[in-house]
């Protein structure tokens, strides 16, 4: 059965909606299997985003993610990688669908696409790599 990596980002932390992205995941019937609250390191993050280095977002993209809690959470359920990445929407959430995570709650606050609310792992090979980053213990 598959898992995936989410991260609801600081933006949905500070939000207060934790608990509306978790009840996404849960209502459309995946099982959560790790659920916890921290702050990322530099160390971490460069690891997490490696694919993106050197990209003009990249610094930027860091320095948002440890600019506060984040909620690091596994979710396992048959095709739950495309199942997650469809609950979250597209990366723009000024024009991510109705109905999604980014779409019903997120917005550009002219800061660019970085601030969107959620991270979701984008296929098995990365979601394998991000939960041994992120949780060590359910390295598989
Ligand atoms: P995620 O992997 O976080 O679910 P994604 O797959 O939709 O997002 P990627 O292209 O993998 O998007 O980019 C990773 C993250 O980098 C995005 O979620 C966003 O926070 C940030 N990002 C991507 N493109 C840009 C950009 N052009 N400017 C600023 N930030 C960006």
């Amino acid at each position: 059965i598959q898992r995936t990596l989410v991260l609801v980002k600081p933006d949905g932390v500070s939000r207060g909606l934790s608990g509306e992205v978790l009840r996404r995941i849960e209502a459309k019937g995946y099982t959560l299997v790790a659920v916890e609250l921290r702050t990322a390191d530099d160390a971490l993050l460069q690891q997490h985003y490696a694919e993106h280095e050197g990209k003009p977002f990249f610094q930027p993209l860091v320095d948002f993610m440890k600019s506060g809690p984040v909620l690091a959470v596994v979710a396992e359920g048959h095709r739950v990688i495309e199942g997650f990445r469809s609950l979250a929407g597209t990366t723009d959430p000024t024009v991510a669908a109705p109905g999604t995570i980014r779409g019903d709650l997120g917005r550009d606050w002219g800061l660019k696409v970085t601030q969107n609310l959620v991270h979701g792992s984008d296929s098995e090979d990365s979601a394998a790599r991000e939960i041994a980053l992120w949780f060590p213990s359910l390295a598989r």
